[in-house]
């Protein structure tokens, strides 16, 4: 096993990370800028070293310094965590040829997977069943009016470098379209540096299903169930349940047999998610994510399995410690996203938290970095806290969720935790009944006062 591990990140998951490796007794290296000096990922940690100043590019993004403090410190992993390097294969590459073993999966799988139309491809030859759309990234806006056109309004065009929603452009018509391009091409380049896009039939009422797996390289794959992340704005996920509550028995268990199956293929090694649009009894790839997720708490509250304990035993090679047999089902999670931003406009809302007040209790977890006197900095994710309940059935859940988020304090910013207390008064939440289009909707008369 590893006896010091990078934790190439910060926030509450260079927190959860460091809380896995501390319970096995591995000894912690943080990162961080300027910024984060003071962070409670740097406190917590057994060492730390600064990476450069606050914004990411030149410190959280920054490849030869985060190679550096791996080699100065002697740590033999990296744990890439989530956002910033977690996807880049090159950085994976490279965290190889320094002798460090990368907690995840091959580098390879992570280019496979990070282009969209490679992974569309690969999807395709591994069984799973596509969203209508183009073949591979579209050229000139005449073919992409011809191709939208066969696949039938209304179509989407997404960034074959997308990820976290941005790069997508909705078209209704052909009279859409030539507007509709520029703009997701224009999007795309400015987030990706590259404006190559594809198109997709939309969907008008798909859930998001999403199945998280766990592989060791060695042809094992097991399935930690599905999350479903329909309650999203702006294509980003805000609230996560898990089981779904739109699937019945059958469709739960074919999907997961699905991308168990897709991910036995692949010989997929450590965490992984494949994700799907389910519309009409339906189920339409999307995506996989060669990560940890951020949702990745829920399937952890209804197995009982530390996934970040299984990615660090997997990259030390350690053989799958469990069948699909061992993995039980017990209960109900949600997760609320809390993220630091006025919870109408969702304007970013940086500044110094003067009180903090953690719910506590039975089955209410808090993964976050937070502590009273702590200055959100401005220059990354929103994303401060993520409350996470789980409860024997959905309904205790929701209870608890309920009482959770009237105890939850964090003063001196503005939080979205107003919008999540509203949402456990709606009726369509509580019933489980909603789409991936339908919170925008129940966010709509106050976004727009
Ligand atoms: P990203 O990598 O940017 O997160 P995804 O392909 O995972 O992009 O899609 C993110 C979200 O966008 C989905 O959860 C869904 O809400 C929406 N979306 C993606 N593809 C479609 C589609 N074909 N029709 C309708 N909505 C879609």
């Amino acid at each position: 096993m590893f006896e010091k591990v990078l934790i190439a990140n910060r926030g509450e998951i260079a927190l959860r990370i460091h809380r896995a490796c501390r319970e096995m007794g591995i000894r912690t290296v943080a990162v961080h800028s300027t910024a984060d000096a003071n962070a409670m990922h740097v406190r917590l940690a057994d060492e730390s070293v600064c990476i450069g100043p606050p914004p990411a590019r030149g410190s959280y993004l920054n490849i030869p310094a985060i190679l550096t403090a791996a080699t100065i410190s002697g740590a033999d992993a990296i744990h890439p965590g989530i956002g910033f390097l977690a996807e880049n294969a090159r950085f994976a590459a490279m965290v190889e040829e320094h002798d460090i073993v990368f907690i995840g999966p091959t580098p390879e799988h992570i280019a496979l997977m990070g282009d969209k139309i490679s992974a569309k491809q690969a999807a395709k030859s591994l069984g799973l069943p596509l969203v209508p759309g183009s073949e591979g990234a579209i050229g000139d806006d005449a073919e992409a009016i011809r191709l939208a056109g066969e696949i039938g309004y209304p179509v989407l065009i997404k960034a074959t470098a997308g990820g976290g929603g941005k790069g997508m452009k909705v078209a209704q018509s052909p009279a859409d379209m030539v507007q509709a391009l520029a703009l997701a091409r224009a999007e795309s380049k400015a987030n990706f540096g590259n404006d190559a896009v594809y198109i997709e039939k939309y969907l008008t009422h798909p859930r998001h299903i999403e199945v998280q797996l766990l592989g060791d390289g060695q042809g094992h794959v097991v399935h930690l169930g599905e999350r479903d992340c329909s309650l999203q704005r702006r294509h980003q996920k805000l609230v996560e349940e898990a089981p779904s509550p739109g699937l019945n028995r059958t469709e739960r268990a074919m999907i997961a047999a699905r991308a168990v199956d897709a991910a036995r293929r692949l010989d997929y090694r450590s965490a992984g998610t494949i994700e799907f649009l389910f519309e009409d009894g339906e189920f339409f790839f999307i995506e996989m994510n060669t990560r940890l997720q951020v949702e990745h708490t829920i399937s952890e509250m209804i197995t009982g399995i530390d996934l970040v304990r299984e990615q660090i035993r997997i990259a030390a090679g350690a053989p799958l410690g469990m069948t699909q047999e061992d993995i039980v089902f017990t209960g109900h999670a949600v997760e609320c996203r809390v993220n630091a931003e006025n919870p109408d406009t969702f304007r970013p809302s940086p500044g110094t938290v003067a009180d903090y007040h953690a719910p506590g209790g039975l089955g209410v977890r808090v993964d976050s970095a937070l502590y009273a006197g702590y200055a959100v900095p401005p220059h990354y994710d929103s994303l401060i806290a993520k409350l996470i309940v789980h409860g024997g059935t959905r309904n205790e859940c929701l209870m608890r969720l309920r009482r959770a988020l009237e105890e939850f304090v964090v003063g001196g910013v503005e939080t979205t935790i107003p919008l999540h207390r509203r949402l456990m008064g709606a009726p369509n939440f509580l019933n489980g009944d909603y789409d991936i289009h339908w919170l925008e909707r129940f966010i709509a008369p106050s976004e727009q006062a």
